[in-house]
């Protein structure tokens, strides 16, 4: 992929939002590499590598469902995580291809958000520093903008300070614009916190002040949990774009399988109130399809693009 062809005819996915579009997003990619015959256990990240046509193939559904936006499978693809399975020293060419595997079934009219993970490693149980966090988050951002992508979407966060490093290490390796996402779940109190305790106001307010353009949530417990947060979200976010992207309901595990309850038009018909809440880039996580994500198309309308 050339220099030339960065960010032709797309411009910013910011600018698109502040100038009136609702962006589509992708759906989940976990769910679409099982359903492709990834193993329990296996490394997804590696199938950047062993298995790109499927890789790419997962990327072009959601292109072809009706995405303004393409995630990459790089989700778990930072040294840490991949050390677990003996792949640390491939994590470059890893993240490269998955970039280019997501590019390539996009191609120019479409962006690529370049996915980063959390590492797994908690800064406050003293397992990793600051330092190394940040080298492997510049590294993996660093791969994946060379392998194609517009941003880098930080995502599944719970740890504000490891998103912080992650966005910093995004912008220190050149991202042109920057995505962050938390994962929240529901209190007894009935409001929201991340794993690490964090409300959706901090986690936002943590996000924009480490650099990140667009914020919001992803994951967690279905798409009407999630038009919670982003209410909640919203006025710490001021002018910033919101990016909501909600599980298909809680999953059940059915032979050894996560099951999830909601279909495309039943997460459909709650978009309406996601976008009311004030998301402007809508999407899947877990447990949502090429299915869903064409439901959604349905209900936005035709992309201009
Ligand atoms: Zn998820």
């Amino acid at each position: 992929m050339g220099e030339e062809d960065k960010g032709e005819g797309r411009g910013r996915i910011a600018e698109a939002v502040r100038a009136g579009r609702i962006l589509l997003g992708d759906g989940a990619w976990g769910t679409a590499l099982y359903a492709r015959g990834l193993a329990q256990g296996e490394c997804p990240e590696a199938w950047c590598l062993d298995r790109p046509a499927d890789v790419r193939a997962i990327a072009a559904d959601y292109i072809e469902a009706g995405s303004d936006l393409v995630g990459t499978n790089s989700f778990g693809a930072n040294r840490f995580k991949l050390e677990h399975y003996g792949l640390a020293a491939t994590a470059d060419r890893i993240n490269e291809a998955a970039a280019r595997l997501s590019r390539e079934a996009a191609g120019r009219a479409r962006w690529v958000t370049g996915s980063v993970g959390p590492t797994g490693r908690l800064l406050l149980m003293g397992d990793v520093t600051e330092e190394e966090l940040e080298e492997a988050f510049t590294a993996q951002a660093a791969a994946l903008l060379r392998g194609g992508a517009d941003a880098i979407c930080v995502e599944t966060m719970s740890d504000p300070t490891e998103a912080a490093l992650a966005i910093r290490a995004a912008r220190a390796a050149g991202a042109p614009e920057v995505l962050c996402t938390f994962t929240f779940d529901r209190t007894v109190r009935g409001d929201y916190r991340t794993l690490m305790g964090t409300s959706p106001a901090e986690a936002a307010a943590a996000a924009l002040e480490a650099g990140a353009d667009i914020v919001g949530t992803n994951c967690g417990n279905g798409i009407e949990r999630i038009v919670e947060i982003v209410a909640a979200m919203r006025e710490a976010v001021g002018s910033a774009p919101m990016l909501a992207q909600a599980n298909a309901g809680l999953p059940r595990v059915v032979d050894g399988r996560d099951e999830f309850p909601d279909g495309p038009e039943a997460m459909a018909d709650q978009l309406e109130a996601l976008v009311e809440a004030g998301a402007r880039i809508v999407g899947g996580c877990c447990g949502t399809t090429p299915d869903h994500i064409r439901a959604f198309r349905a209900r936005l309308g035709q992309s201009p693009g």
